[in-house]
């Protein structure tokens, strides 16, 4: 917890995050090294992909703009197990949260607009009044500046009591914009290896977290959670099972996809992909 909330006091919010993510009282394990393949991309004019669309904020009523991906202009190149998407031009997931400049309220874009008047107030008190101004000025957001947006963002949904799957989808995507950070990373630089540990560690601790999050929602909330259906959700817990070493939970996640009745043919292949990297990483000959 205190390493997906370090750095909130800056935005004046450092009293939010002292207590447990998640509503369940279930203690998640520790996160555990795991290597990445490192590669070092070219973007070329990550602005080009991108444009300024408005918003009204829900919490202070003021019009602002923020920066936003042209969908249908960036062509996916491959999809992580996690189902993380990979584009060349932009990484999109920088620009997936919602912040309004002079509230401090903000959200992943799919919540931005669902909120009641009651989580309004709380935002208000909570977040509002606290919240020192985030000026920002460039045609790109920089790592430090998506990784703020999300720390805000999840500020926010503790603050409003989201439900369990919009926490852990926060969790999950914040890890996505960890990842990309890390996959663009420069091998040459001194600080390369010191960096990438870093943001390895960080990655894995909310992928921990985004996990959690998701079992929790599963055993509570109504599908579609997180705008998925029962099979993707149960393919992304298995999937983050794999990523954070709990073999366990990943193979029992995988079994029941393999013989599950409502599960198409393409979910089920990539099941097998996970059953595959079980073996590998367990001995166990699958
Ligand atoms: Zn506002």
């Amino acid at each position: 917890m205190d390493g997906i909330f370090s750095g909130l006091e800056k935005l004046g919010l450092g009293n939010i995050g002292g207590g447990d993510l998640f509503e369940d009282p279930k203690k998640k394990e520790e996160a555990v090294k795991k290597e990445e393949p490192t590669k070092k991309l070219n973007l070329a004019k990550e602005e080009d992909f991108l444009f300024e669309k408005k918003y009204k904020c829900p919490v202070c009523d003021g019009s602002f703009e923020a920066k936003t991906v042209r969908t249908g202009k960036v062509r996916m190149k491959s999809v992580d197990i996690d189902l993380r998407p990979n584009y060349d031009e932009v990484d999109q997931s920088k620009y997936d949260v919602i912040a309004c400049p002079d509230c401090g309220y903000a959200a992943l874009g799919r919540y931005f607009n669902t909120i009641n008047k009651y989580q309004v107030d709380d935002i208000r008190v909570k977040i509002c009044m606290n919240y020192k101004r985030l000026d920002y000025v460039g045609d790109t957001y920089t790592y430090e500046h998506a990784r703020n947006l999300y720390q805000l963002a999840l500020a926010n949904a503790v603050v409003k009591k989201a439900k369990n799957s919009e926490k852990a989808y926060i969790c999950l995507k914040t890890a996505w914009v960890i990842r990309g950070e890390t996959q663009r990373l420069d091998q040459a630089e001194p600080d390369f290896a010191k960096k990438k540990a870093t943001n390895d560690a960080q990655e894995k601790e909310l992928l921990a977290n985004a996990l959690n999050g998701f079992i929790m929602a599963r055993q509570s909330e109504e599908f579609p959670i997180a705008g998925m259906d029962a099979t993707t959700l149960d393919y992304l817990i298995a999937a983050l099972a794999v990523e954070t070493e709990k073999y366990d939970i990943a193979s029992k996640m995988v079994s029941e996809l393999l013989t599950s009745r409502t599960a198409n043919s393409r979910i089920k292949d990539k099941a097998r992909l996970l059953k595959d990297m079980i073996a590998e990483k367990t001995g166990s000959a699958g």
